[in-house]
């Protein structure tokens, strides 16, 4: 069920981007920036699908700029290129507005990203690049509870915790194992 705001397949039909949509197991999706055309599963859930669509609407909005050539012809940083469409892509995914809701209703990021119809990556992709204009019409209590943070992912090097709100006190945890690979 589609329950965020955008919607990407009225957005790449008004972009004349074309959206076929194909049974097969080998492929999730696969597009064609400059033919604007883009093929996708339909057997994968409906938000990962909207979000797929969303991220092939940047590259073909990225495709003629300067960043966008580049990246194609080996002569700037792809993964930058794909970065930035994150970026652009959660910004449209997840409004302020409907953040606020979300982290109101709810207190994990499993919920708040099922909340706003969207996968965990693209929620914590939104949170890690709010700007600080943005927290400050959020929740603050509501951002704390949901004790997320970058390197959310249990296996990252090492992560930082508030354990007593007020005392000034944090204490750093580090994932020895990891460090010994
Ligand atoms: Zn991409």
């Amino acid at each position: 069920m589609q329950r965020n705001a955008y919607n990407a397949q009225e957005a790449a039909f008004n972009l004349g981007i074309r959206i076929d949509l194909v049974r097969t197991v080998e492929m999730a999706w696969q597009w064609s920036p400059l033919d604007r055309a883009m093929m996708i599963s339909v057997d994968l859930p409906r938000h990962v699908v909207n979000e797929a669509i969303a991220h092939c609407i940047c590259h073909v909005e990225l495709a003629s700029t300067a960043k966008g050539t580049a990246a194609l012809n080996g002569q700037w940083w792809r993964a930058r290129l794909e970065m930035d469409i994150h970026t652009i892509v959660a910004e449209r995914l997840i409004s302020v507005e409907a953040l606020a809701d979300a982290i109101s209703i709810t207190d994990n990021i499993a919920d708040v990203a099922a909340c706003l119809g969207t996968t965990e990556f693209m929620l914590s992709w939104r949170l890690q690049n709010l700007t600080d204009a943005q927290i400050n019409e959020l929740p603050i209590f509501a951002l704390n509870r949901l004790r997320w943070g970058p390197g959310h992912d249990p296996d990252a090097p090492a992560r930082c915790g508030w354990p007593v709100p007020g005392t000034g006190e944090v204490y750093r945890e580090t994932n020895i194992g990891r460090h010994r690979r």
